[in-house]
C-alpha cells in the first residue's frame, strides 16, 4: 500500500465515530518505516488540533509500593520477597506536594501499589489538607477500591483517577492476572465515571500472547468508554516476575498504539510514558511526543524511595532528587518546539463536569 493509501486509511479512520476494527489493525501493522512517519504525522497533527502544541505536566508522588496483588508483568506484586516497602507518611507527601507546587505545576498525582493497609479515611483526610493548601488538581492511581471510597475521595476533592485495564483481552487480562477479576476492574473504572472523576485507563503494550487485535480492540474500548486520560505503557521484563524470560515489548508497536490511539480519541490526554523512555537509546519520550502524546509526568518521589517504586528494572530518573526532572523536560521540550504549559490541565471532554452522585 501507498502512503497515500495510508492516508485514506487515516482520514477514514479520523472522521468515524467507531472506526472500523480492521483500519485500526492496518495501521498497527504497519512496518515500514514511512509509512509509519505518515502514521506519527497525522497523529501529531490530530494531537495538535485538539489539545493544542503545549505538553501538561503532571507532578508524580510513589507514595506506597505496598501491593496486595501479583501482576505477572510488575515488580511491586507481592510475590516479589526482595523488594524493600516503604509507604510515605503524609508529611513527607506534604512536602513533596509544597515541591511540586514551587515548580509551578498544578497536578499531583498520588500513586501507590493496590495498598490493602491503604486507609480509606487517611486519604480523605489527605486530600482535603492538600486541596486546602495548595491549589492543584489531585489525581488518584491506587488500583481498586470500593464505590463507597471512590465516593469518598471524590467528595474530599480528589479530580482525577487512573485506573488501566492494561489489556480488554479478557482471557489474556485472566491470564496475567491470576488473582484478579476483569469485569471488577471494568466495574470500578465505570463507578469512576459515574462518580464525576476524569477517568483514565490505558493499557500495556508487549504482553505475551497479545496480537495487533486485542490492541485494537482496546482502542475501540477507550473510545466507547468516553475517558478522559490515556497512558499506554510498554512491557519491560522484571527479574523478581513470572514473564522475566520474555522479550521485551516493541517500542514501534507502543509508539503506533499512542499515534492510533490520538487519532481515534481526539482530545484525551495521553502521557509519553517514563516506560518508554526507559528503553532503547536517547529518551523516546520524544518519539512519543511527536507521535500524538501531550503529557509529561516528573517524578517528585522523595529520594531514597524513587528506586524502590520498581514496577520495571532501568526505569529512568531514579537517581535524580525530587523535582530535577523538570528542568531537563523544559529542555526537551524545546528540542521539538514545543513549550511547558503549567496549567492544570483538565479534562477537555465535558461529560463528567459537576457529576457527583451523592
Ligand atoms: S501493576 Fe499495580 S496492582 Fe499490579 S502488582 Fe503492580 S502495583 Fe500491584
Amino acid at each position: 500500500m501507498t502512503v497515500r493509501d495510508i492516508k485514506s486509511v487515516l482520514d477514514k479512520v479520523y472522521g468515524s465515530e467507531i472506526p472500523d476494527l480492521v483500519d485500526l489493525e492496518y495501521l498497527l501493522a504497519l512496518e515500514d518505516e514511512q509509512q509509519m512517519e505518515s502514521l506519527f504525522e497525522y497523529a501529531d497533527q490530530v494531537r495538535s488540533r485538539f489539545v493544542g502544541d503545549e505538553i501538561l505536566l503532571r507532578g508524580l508522588i510513589e507514595f506506597s509500593n505496598f501491593c496486595r496483588n501479583t501482576c505477572f508483568y510488575c515488580g511491586l506484586n507481592k510475590y516479589n520477597r526482595e523488594l524493600q516497602r516503604y509507604r510515605l507518611d503524609s508529611s513527607q507527601i506534604m512536602s513533596a506536594v509544597n515541591d511540586i507546587a514551587a515548580a509551578g505545576i498544578k497536578t499531583v498525582v498520588l500513586q501507590s501499589g493496590e495498598d490493602g493497609d491503604l486507609d480509606a479515611y487517611w486519604l480523605k483526610d489527605l486530600i482535603e489538607r492538600i486541596k486546602m493548601d495548595f491549589d492543584v488538581a489531585v489525581t488518584l492511581s491506587v488500583g481498586e477500591r470500593s464505590y463507597e471510597d471512590y465516593k469518598l475521595w471524590k467528595q474530599a476533592g480528589a479530580d482525577r483517577y487512573l485506573l488501566k485495564i492494561e489489556t480488554t483481552d479478557k482471557a489474556l487480562y485472566d491470564s496475567i492476572h491470576t488473582q484478579m477479576s476483569f469485569e471488577n476492574r471494568i466495574e470500578c473504572s465505570r463507578n469512576l465515571k459515574a462518580l464525576g472523576y476524569q477517568n483514565g485507563s490505558g493499557c500495556l503494550v508487549g504482553l505475551k500472547g497479545q496480537t495487533i487485535r486485542s490492541l485494537a480492540k482496546d482502542i475501540l474500548f477507550f473510545k466507547k468508554e468516553g475517558f478522559d486520560m490515556l497512558g499506554i505503557g510498554l512491557f519491560i521484563p522484571h527479574e523478581m516476575t513470572p514473564l522475566k524470560n520474555e522479550p521485551l515489548g516493541n517500542i514501534k508497536l507502543a509508539l503506533k498504539v499512542i499515534a492510533v490511539t490520538r487519532i481515534v480519541t481526539k482530545d484525551t490526554h495521553i502521557p509519553a510514558t517514563t516506560a518508554i523512555g526507559s528503553v532503547g537509546k536517547g529518551d523516546a519520550r520524544l518519539l512519543a511526543l511527536k507521535a500524538g502524546a501531550n503529557v509529561l509526568m516528573p517524578n517528585f518521589t522523595p529520594q531514597p524511595y524513587k528506586r524502590l517504586y520498581e514496577i520495571y528494572p532501568g526505569k529512568r530518573c531514579v537517581n535524580e532528587q525530587s523535582g530535577e526532572c523538570v528542568h531537563c523536560i523544559e529542555t526537551m521540550a524545546k528540542t521539538i518546539n514545543r513549550s511547558i504549559c503549567y496549567s492544570r490541565g483538565d479534562s477537555k471532554k465535558n461529560s463528567h463536569a459537576g457529576v457527583l452522585h451523592n
